[in-house]
């Protein structure tokens, strides 16, 4: 659409769509409103579209993937949060900081205070886990999805937490903020579907063995739902080097941005499997222009329960923040300072008998 075309044209064209029997995804941008439009078998007749007003122009998409590249949305997504600065996909980079599982409420508060005083907006943490031995910790479940709801109202971050599978879905969603979905459900079209539906944001990280295009097509799965707010995550794929769990495909990062307007973090820490590698290849992900990264924090992780190795201190987060704030601004993008949210004190209770 034209960047001035009003929400009456907006909406009149995707009726015109929907009448010939397509689905019109009406895809807001900071400059204009794009009109996606799946469902065509063969290639779409575009008709009287092109006179309607104001309408700029019909653009046939040649790639597999449609909603999710820049052909249809030039402009970066970006992903914000009501009642928060947080953001994945603008000027400020997303940084997701906290422990692979949530443990304890003494465990999870214990991290979330320190990442948020090192200025991270988004906390994370697993109530459902994907482990590879059933006989491993599988996850507080609901229990530890109370506590991320605490962690939001005490710090103010926004949570970030997975959706194991459609049965814990609907769960997951009433008490977060961003749905992830791990790299073993990458192309797990049913669940990808119903995340779709959704209107809330999703992690989507990338599947171990899969293509730049097989993740797309993953996305394009959530945004053919109708739900657009879609961040991208590079965790590492298998390769045959065995120094480190992974292999971080930086690379990566450049080519989705090339093609896709959906934004794009860096999961340094299963992308390396290594403490000592987490802040190295911090550094790089933002060099390479990521939006955000998503870090393994633990207080003591000799003792976690899932992913210690991989886990930094707080104190190396503290630094790995400073030293990123510093690649940021030669890139002109920028890593928020901390935000603390005081403790909510207890309401005046007002005295009787007056
Ligand atoms: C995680 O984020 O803890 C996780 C299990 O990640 P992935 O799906 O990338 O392995
Ligand atoms: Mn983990």
């Amino acid at each position: 659409m034209k960047a001035h075309a009003t929400e009456e044209q907006v909406h009149a064209v995707c009726e015109r769509i929907e009448s010939l029997g397509y689905r019109a995804h009406a895809i807001p941008g900071a400059q204009r409103t794009a009109i996606g439009i799946t469902g065509n078998k063969g290639a779409f007749e575009p008709g009287t579209l092109e006179e309607m007003s104001g309408v700029q122009e019909v653009i046939q998409v040649s790639k597999p993937y449609k909603l999710v590249s820049r052909d249809v949305k030039e402009d970066d997504t970006v992903i914000r949060f009501t009642g928060s600065d947080a953001s994945f996909g603008g000027r400020d980079l997303g940084i997701v900081a906290g422990p692979c599982s949530i443990e304890s409420r003494e465990q999870a508060f214990t991290i979330a205070e320190r990442i948020a005083k090192a200025g991270a907006r988004f906390f994370r943490g697993g109530a459902y886990k994907p482990r590879t031995s059933p006989y491993a910790f599988q996850g507080m479940g609901e229990d530890g999805l109370r506590i991320m709801a605490e962690i939001r109202d005490r710090f103010g971050l926004r949570i970030i937490t997975e959706a194991l599978d459609e049965e814990s879905l609907h769960l997951v969603a009433d008490y977060t903020d961003v749905i992830q979905i791990g790299a073993r459900n990458m192309q797990n079209f049913s669940l990808l579907k119903k995340v779709g539906r959704l209107r809330k944001p999703v992690m989507l990280k990338r599947g171990m063995a899969a293509t730049l295009e097989e993740f797309l097509m993953a996305a394009e799965y959530i945004l053919s739902e109708g739900n657009y707010e879609v961040i991208l995550c590079e965790r590492g794929v298998r390769t045959f080097a065995d120094h480190t769990r992974n292999t971080l495909d930086l690379s990566i990062v450049p080519a989705v941005q090339r093609l896709s307007h959906l934004p794009i973090v860096v999961d340094p820490s299963h992308g390396t499997g290594k403490r000592n590698k987490v802040t190295p290849l911090s550094r790089a992900a933002v060099a390479v222009g990521a939006d955000g990264l998503m870090i393994e924090v633990h207080h003591d992780p000799d003792h976690a329960l899932s992913d210690g190795i991989q886990s930094i201190f707080p104190n190396q987060f503290d630094e790995l923040m400073n030293q990123i704030r510093q690649i940021a601004a030669i890139l002109h993008r920028n890593v928020q300072e901390p935000k603390i949210q005081e403790p909510k004190t207890q309401p005046a209770v007002a005295k009787a008998g007056r």
